[in-house]
């Protein structure tokens, strides 16, 4: 592999490498290579099938498309059609199972009767009111604010310290954030306008990305052993871990990893839906995900199902880096790095790792397509790429 020969140099096959691999390639004509260390396409979106069930796993736990986006979706559309999927996820806590996230039918269930939307306010009201923090600076703060102390300590508390392996104090409100609270019995998962799996898996979508022939493909390489043969006038588009790249020099960066064990049961259906969360603080797991409720259009007729479960660690510099802490301490050391970054004109950070963000798949493709107009063809047509400069005007 001479890299020399490239314009684009792209390290990392998840949504936000390919996305601008196949844009560099198809609107301007340009050469780019993607590397990835792992020996497959995708990033943490990848998918493929069970050889012991013949069911679409995804290796990296569910993946569920959604999006407000127009552009994230009409985009998508060139590479996959999807199907009608949507969402609903269970919590079980103490041997009681609620649905997820919090609507009225959890609340109505976690306080033993039928609640109205007013009913539930003022029961959730009360209690935020007895905890007093207005305010809410961190992740216990918020989540009573929002949802009161009885269903903060049935559904979150332990949850959230398992999946994070940090008192929930100390965690941002953001957060919780991500999980609305609605006084409805609408159970969806996900309320954004466009939701679907991608009609034959994720890993036909990041194939049809990367068909172009002006794209050439290694996996199995880390940027790090070929970062060498880099020329100035060229591209680099790093998404793998920001630490990593400068050594670690201003320290290094709190992620969170999981570990999924892989069973395979000779039912045709473990547990009833794609995704279970165990809040009890001692059920080792966080969720346990059956692959096979996330295609119910598809002929999965053997009664064989494989399910994943979840546990979540600290990451360790050779573990997968998969969430982004974020603490003040971490904050401060992203700031060192981003000071770092300003230095190297011909390197794009970008994505979940390269970005210490999290982002969901419809965020990291919506960054990429936006870095793709704005500093990418910039940097092309400078250096006098013709289509790229006809683009930046
Ligand atoms: P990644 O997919 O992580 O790709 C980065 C790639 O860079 C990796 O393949 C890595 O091997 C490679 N790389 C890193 N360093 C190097 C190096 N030195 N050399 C070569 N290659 C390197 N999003 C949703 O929208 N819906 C969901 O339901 C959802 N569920 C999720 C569940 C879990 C458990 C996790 C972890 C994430 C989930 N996400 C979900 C988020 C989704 O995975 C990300 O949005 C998406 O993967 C981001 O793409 P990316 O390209 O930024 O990063
Ligand atoms: N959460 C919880 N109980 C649940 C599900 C989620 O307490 O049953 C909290 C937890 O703090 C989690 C946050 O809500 O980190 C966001 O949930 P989400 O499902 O978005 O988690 P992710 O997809 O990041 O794993």
């Amino acid at each position: 592999m001479q890299l020399g020969d490239f314009d684009v140099v792209v390290v990392g096959a998840g949504f936000f490498g390919a996305t601008i691999a196949e844009r560099v390639a198809s609107q301007l004509g340009g050469k780019v290579c993607v590397l990835d260390r792992r020996p497959h396409i995708g990033g943490n979106a990848y998918s493929e099938v069970d050889p012991d069930s013949g069911i679409e796993v995804h290796r990296y736990g569910t993946h569920i498309f959604h999006t407000n986006s127009e552009a994230v979706w009409s985009y998508l559309h060139r590479f996959t059609e999807f199907t009608g999927y949507r969402h609903r996820v269970f919590t079980v806590a103490q041997g009681r199972l609620y649905s997820m996230p919090i609507n009225l039918a959890t609340i109505s269930a976690a306080f033993g009767r039928v609640m109205t939307p007013q009913e539930a306010q003022a029961a959730i009201a009360k209690e935020a009111d007895a905890h007093g923090a207005t305010a809410a600076q961190n992740l216990e703060d918020k989540a009573i604010a929002s949802v009161g102390r009885t269903l903060y300590d049935l559904l979150i508390r332990g949850y959230t310290r398992k999946q994070w392996q940090t008192e929930p104090r100390e965690l941002s409100a953001e957060i919780i954030g991500r999980l609305p609270v609605r006084l409805t019995f609408d159970d969806r998962y996900f309320a954004d306008r466009y939701e679907g799996m991608p009609a034959d898996g994720y890993t036909a979508i990041f194939r049809r990305m990367l068909a172009d022939p002006n794209i050439a493909l290694h996996l199995g390489v880390d940027y790090f052993d070929v970062a060498d043969q880099i020329r100035p006038d060229q591209l680099v588009v790093y998404t793998g871990p920001i630490d990593r790249f400068f050594r670690y020099r201003c320290g290094e960066l709190g992620w969170r990893t999981v570990d999924f064990a892989r069973e395979v049961h000779d039912v045709a259906d473990f547990q009833g839906a794609a995704v279970i969360n165990y809040a009890d603080a001692e059920v080792p797991f966080t969720r346990v995900h059956e692959f096979r409720h996330l295609h119910p259009e598809r002929d999965y007729s053997q009664p064989k199902t494989t399910i994943y479960r979840e546990y979540s660690r600290f990451a360790g510099r050779d573990d997968e880096p998969y969430y982004p802490i974020n603490t003040a301490a971490d904050r401060a050391i992203l700031h060192g790095y981003r000071s770092m970054m300003a230095k190297h004109p011909n390197l794009v950070f970008g994505g979940r790792l390269g970005s210490y963000k999290y982002l969901d798949m419809h965020q990291a493709i919506g960054a990429a397509l936006k870095t793709f107009e704005n500093e990418i063809t910039a940097f092309l047509a400078e250096r006098k790429m013709p289509a790229a400069a006809a683009m930046a005007g």
